[in-house]
């Protein structure tokens, strides 16, 4: 069996199902390939999913791996698009790529490191993995937005997600790049940070862009 193709039979499967739909005519039109029934009925016959009439949905083994690839898909999106700022196409196309190669413990340390996003950089959900539990319980994430810190904390900048892109150059103009180490002073009424000696206030919005990793 083609197994590049049954994957992306089983994410397209998950991606349906999101939107309410397990219609056998959607997964043919979502992939331009004549060997998609061919793959289906030979997944049906492995115990991957199962087919009546127009329906198609997940068995158990199908959907734990369709869970997976999603997984790991949003999450090599998250990681591309906020940590490397590659444009959304590209990232689509690069995470497609990446998302075969992904152990499940290195996916558990990409997630940890970008915070347990809950989203993909479409707004779709990231299925949780166990790292995302144990954080309730036990870890912090290695990157938080500053807006997490505690106030007499510091950080080292990791990364900064501006929704407006010439506030980057402004930032950097302050000393507030990748990379350099701040001191989080106070929360309220502003947000002022320490910045080798100088002391800065910044908005709140702001605060909730820039992600730092602790130091201790
Ligand atoms: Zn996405
Ligand atoms: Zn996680």
């Amino acid at each position: 069996m083609d197994n590049k193709l049954k994957d992306e039979i089983l994410e397209l499967l998950w991606s349906l199902r999101e939107k309410g739909s397990k219609s056998y005519a959607d997964v043919l039109k979502g992939l331009d390939d004549d060997r998609v029934s061919d793959v289906i009925r030979k997944m049906e016959a492995s115990g991957f999913i199962t087919t009546s009439g127009d329906d198609i949905e997940f068995k158990e083994k199908g959907e734990s791996r369709a869970r997976d690839l999603t997984r790991r898909h949003r999450l090599a999106e998250r990681l591309f698009h906020d940590v490397f700022e590659v444009g959304m196409y590209e990232t689509e196309e690069t995470a497609c790529e990446i998302e075969h190669f992904l152990s499940p413990s290195v996916t558990d340390s990409v997630c940890s490191f970008l915070g347990h996003p809950p989203t993909c950089p479409h707004g779709k959900p990231i299925p949780r993995g166990k790292c995302c539990s144990k954080y309730r319980s036990e870890y912090k994430p290695l990157v938080m937005p500053l807006k997490e810190l505690e106030v007499g904390s510091k950080g080292r900048i990791v990364f900064i997600i501006p929704s407006d892109s010439s506030r980057l150059e402004r930032l950097a103009s302050m000393g507030i790049v990748a990379g350099s180490v701040i001191k989080l002073k106070q929360k309220k009424p502003s947000f002022v940070l320490q910045v080798d000696e100088t002391a800065l206030a910044v908005d709140a919005m702001i605060a909730e862009e820039i992600y730092v990793r602790k130091v201790t």
